[in-house]
C-alpha cells in the first residue's frame, strides 16, 4: 500500500493491483449503455477527462475509459449540464485534512469545470472487486460547448 494525498484525503492505495484489476474489466459504462447521455459521454470522454483528472486516475491505477457508472443532468438535447462519473480502486482513506468537508458529498474544485470527490462509499462496483477494500473515486464534470469538439 501506497500513501498519497490527493487534495482533502491522505489516502493509502495499490495501484498496481488496481492496474491489474482494470485490465481484466471489459469496458466501461459508457461504451456499453445505448442511452443518449453514455453514448454522448463516450463520443467527448477525452475533452470531459481533463488533465488534472486524468493525471489523478493515472497515479491510482486507474483506466479512464473504464468508469463504473456516467449519468448526465440537465438539458439532454444540448448537453448543457453536468455529468457525474465515479470509478473505483483498491485502498482506504486513512485522513482528511479539512474535517468541515469531510462528508461523503464533498467536492474540491479541480478546474473551473470539474470537481473530484473520495468516498468509502461505493456506488455500484464491478463484481471484480468483491471482497476487495475499494474507495470511489467521483468527478463533476460541468459541460459547455467548447468541450464537445473532438
Ligand atoms: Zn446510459
Amino acid at each position: 500500500m501506497k500513501e498519497l494525498t490527493l487534495y482533502n484525503w491522505i489516502i493509502e492505495h495499490d495501484p498496481d493491483a488496481t492496474l491489474k484489476t482494470y485490465r481484466m474489466i471489459e469496458s466501461g459504462c459508457a461504451d456499453t449503455c445505448l442511452c443518449a447521455s453514455c453514448k454522448h459521454y463516450s463520443k467527448f470522454r477525452k475533452n470531459y477527462l481533463n488533465e488534472h483528472a486524468t493525471q489523478i486516475l493515472l497515479k491510482l491505477g486507474i483506466d479512464k475509459t473504464k468508469e463504473a457508472e456516467v449519468y448526465f443532468t440537465g438539458d439532454h438535447k444540448s448537453f448543457d449540464g453536468q455529468f457525474k462519473v465515479w470509478f473505483h480502486f483498491i485502498g482506504s482513506i486513512k485522513s482528511i485534512t479539512d474535517i468541515n468537508h469531510s462528508s461523503d458529498s464533498t467536492y474540491i474544485k479541480l478546474t473551473n469545470t470539474s470537481m473530484v470527490s473520495i468516498s468509502e462509499l461505493c456506488e455500484m462496483p464491478n463484481p471484480i472487486f468483491n471482497r476487495l477494500k475499494i474507495l470511489q473515486i467521483s468527478f463533476i464534470l460541468l459541460t459547455d460547448g467548447s468541450n464537445m469538439h473532438i
